[in-house]
């Protein structure tokens, strides 16, 4: 039990930590500075408001000093990524092996957040974790190959699918579903890709948008996907 606890309290700051990459590279803002603080009255944090989960729950989603209350996305990506962690210790994927698939998992949940923000796919974090995953690919024996002309596939049917669709998927997702092509394979993405927009459709039939042109951040039902479809192909076998 005391495990589980543990990856979720780990699993949270990393989820805290996201969510202020996100939401300051894309601006091309200092990960450091300002150091945290109340966007609404612009106080400074203190240690004891920024604990992860604790201190949302404590101070009931409000800021300590204004009362206003605090955007509520930084308490979800906390609690999802904690969860998450405690997933990765359940299926004990948590191994020199799998560093490919958790470099795609961080990657993906970091281009979720941005998605959300700014609807976009960030590319300052896109790029280098991308050539990450592929340089441990190279370095550590894992079961993760690259599928080089698989890759190159996605590439061309997600191109040439945008240009007879205009707007069906951005130009981030492309690039995005195009990397995982090259890392997964064809059939295994288009698993993910299938239960994405199974996912983006239950959602925008329950959401109740405004309006059909309104855009919904596709990255993170992707992310939901690619997740299911990892701990699906390597979590159920490792023991
Ligand atoms: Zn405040």
């Amino acid at each position: 039990m005391i495990v589980y606890i543990l990856s979720f309290c780990i699993g949270s700051c990393f989820g805290s930590f996201f969510t202020v990459v996100s939401e300051r590279l894309p601006l091309g803002l200092s990960l450091i500075r300002p150091t945290s603080h109340c966007t609404k009255c612009q106080t400074p944090l203190k240690a004891c408001d920024l604990v992860p989960v604790a201190s949302y729950l404590y101070l009931k989603g409000h800021c300590r000093y204004c009362q206003q209350p605090y955007p509520k996305m930084s308490f979800i990506a906390e609690i999802v990524t904690g969860l998450l962690f405690c997933l990765l210790t359940a299926t004990k994927l948590w191994s020199l092996w799998f560093i490919p698939g958790l470099l795609l998992i961080l990657t993906a949940l970091l281009l979720s957040l941005t998605d959300i923000l700014y609807l976009l796919v960030e590319p300052v974090i896109f790029y280098p974790l991308t050539l990450c995953t592929a340089l441990s690919i190279f370095l550590i024996d894992s079961p993760f190959s690259l599928h080089a002309i698989e890759g190159l596939i996605c590439l061309l049917f997600l191109a040439g699918l945008t240009k007879i669709i205009p707007n069906s998927l951005g130009h981030g997702d492309v690039l995005l579903l195009s990397s995982w092509g090259l890392f997964l394979g064809l059939l295994e993405l288009n698993l993910v890709l299938l239960q994405a927009c199974l996912l983006a459709l239950f959602y925008g039939l329950i959401s109740g948008r405004k309006t059909k042109a309104e855009p919904i951040p596709f990255v993170p039902f992707l992310t939901f996907a690619l997740i299911s479809q990892l701990i699906w192909q390597f979590g159920l076998i490792v023991h």
